[in-house]
């Protein structure tokens, strides 16, 4: 099938109102790939491109967007994973000039198309969710079959696979087994505890501790952990294993955080506890110069009971009765007040930790999911940026300067690069001092947005800054709000890129 074909399908998805008559499209366009192509167009089909992510700057993807076109051949499925796998494989610049023969053959809309599966952002208004409908309706798989065999494989292209090869027995078969890890659950983030919709003794908070995603298996003697990406880093971590193979039970899956820790048992930073990931000789020495500690605060298996559909406050019990233990579980309360939920997470702040998990008693394990069933809510970092523009607000906001474009100074110091967006924390005084005050910056405007001399420092509070191919700069804040306007402050005085990717646990080379 030519890409082009699958372009064509996105737009009548898009346009297609009814949740039936979309999974009918998808049945369709799925019938009509051949085996080979059937792996890469389940995920096309589905918004996301095979390899996850392969970190592209917004630089280099402009750069493909608006390289001329010449004559070829309209590139097949096949050919266009090929590309990106290579891609995948390469670094920096060289990613995009794997990228440039496979662009040039496609016209401006089959780029855009790409480059939107590339950030994960197709709007078709269908994605895993109805593809998993058809893949069930095709294959006759009944709704909890196919749900089941998610919540433990929870990748479409591998599901999809599987039913093709093995057919719809070797699916419904699919359960919790020891040494199969699966993709650990995974949480939201809220900006503070009053987001979280629920109160009381409905959820239980943990520390969210900074440190590295573990899943344990255990066999009786044979131990193996696995990382949040599933890779095998049993070696780096003997003393991982030598915990649980104390612990009273033979079979048994645990989730949780290794964290490291210093001289007086206080937590290292994650930047030295990684180092130890990578550690594939000297074992020994690294142990002694960063010990790690597990901090269990899951259990998926134990005995043969898959764990997984029980909820989360009966795997708290049954974890306490298989890590008796303390030092090696998570901290964690049942707060009956508000009150005591804020102590808490101030508390955890106070120890070193990035923050506190909010986790629904009630709620089931499902692996690799990002539901509203666990939070977390990381302390706060502020920072100086300038303002690069503001955009009018909306309702109560119009007619007034709102929307800020944020920026920081480069590597260089030179060129400020955009990082962020907010109106969050804006009083009504400051909306009618911007109002005023940044017109006189003007550099130039569209109907939406005032665009200004660098001149207005503000100080600004987030929660986490993120990889994004939208600005330049690589990088946005999450949940970025103004603290104050700082005219204590000039612009050659605000943060800058290396600051923020500091505080974040991105590489410098990854942006
Ligand atoms: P993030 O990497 O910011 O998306 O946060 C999710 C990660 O926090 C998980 O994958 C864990 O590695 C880590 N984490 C730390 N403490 C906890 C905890 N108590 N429960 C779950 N995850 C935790």
């Amino acid at each position: 099938m030519y890409f082009k074909k699958l372009v064509e399908y996105s737009k009548r998805l898009r346009r297609t109102h009814s949740r039936n008559a979309k999974v009918e499209l998808i049945k369709d366009f799925m019938g009509r790939l051949t085996k080979e192509e059937a792996k890469v167009g389940i995920h096309y089909i589905s918004g996301r491109i095979v390899q996850g992510k392969i970190n592209l700057a917004w630089r280099g993807l402009s750069a493909l967007l608006t390289t001329a076109k010449t004559k070829g051949s309209p590139p097949e499925l096949v050919e266009v994973n090929a590309s990106l796998q290579r891609a995948s494989e390469n670094r920096g610049k060289a990613k995009v000039e794997v990228l440039k023969p496979l662009f040039v053959r496609l016209s401006q809309a089959e780029r855009k198309h790409l480059v939107s599966l590339i950030i994960g952002e197709v709007q078709q208004g269908a994605g895993e969710g109805l593809v998993k409908i058809a893949i069930a309706d095709l294959f006759g798989l009944s709704d909890a079959a196919i749900e089941r065999a998610y919540l433990q494989k929870p990748d479409i292209g591998e599901l999809f696979e599987l039913l093709l090869d093995r057919g719809k027995a070797a699916v419904e078969k699919i359960t919790m087994k020891i040494f199969s890890p699966v993709k650990p659950m995974l949480a939201q983030i809220a900006e503070s505890i009053d987001d979280v919709p629920a109160a009381g003794d409905v959820f239980a908070l943990e520390y969210k501790l900074d440190g590295i995603r573990i899943q344990v298996h255990r066999k009786d003697d044979e131990v193996r952990v696995f990382s949040r990406h599933l890779r095998d880093i049993t070696t780096q971590f003997p003393e991982l294993v030598r915990v649980a193979r104390q612990l009273p039970v033979s079979r048994l899956i645990l989730d949780g955080e290794a964290i490291g820790i210093d001289q007086k048992g206080r937590p290292v930073p994650f930047q030295v506890l990684s180092r130890r990931t990578t550690r594939r000789k000297e074992i020994a020495e690294a142990q002694n110069q960063v010990p790690v500690l597990p901090q269990f605060f899951d259990v998926l298996y134990v005995d043969g009971v898959d764990m997984t559909e029980k909820s989360y406050a009966e795997r708290i019990r049954v974890l306490k009765d298989v890590v008796r233990d303390r030092r090696y579980r998570t901290a964690r309360v049942k707060p009956s007040t508000r009150k005591r939920a804020v102590d808490f997470y101030e508390q955890s702040l106070a120890r070193g930790n990035e923050g506190v998990m909010v986790k629904l008693l009630k709620s089931q394990y499902r692996p690799g999911k990002r539901g509203k069933f666990w939070f977390k809510i990381k302390g706060a970092h502020t920072i100086d940026c300038v303002i690069l523009g503001a955009e009018w607000g909306h309702g109560r906001r119009r007619g007034l300067l709102s929307n800020l474009h944020l920026g920081v100074f480069d590597e260089t110091g030179k060129k400020y690069l955009m990082v962020g967006k907010t109106f969050k924390g804006l009083t009504d005084k400051m909306l009618g001092w911007f109002t005023t005050t940044l017109p006189r910056y003007k550099v130039h405007e569209d109907k939406w947005t005032v665009y200004v001399k660098p001149v207005v420092v503000v100080e600004v509070a987030f929660n986490e800054v993120q990889k994004s191919p939208k600005y330049e700069s690589g990088i946005a804040l999450r949940f970025a709000r103004v603290k104050r306007i700082r005219s204590d402050k000039t612009a050659k005085e605000i943060n800058n890129i290396i600051d923020l990717i500091q505080l974040s646990r991105i590489a410098l080379d990854e942006v």
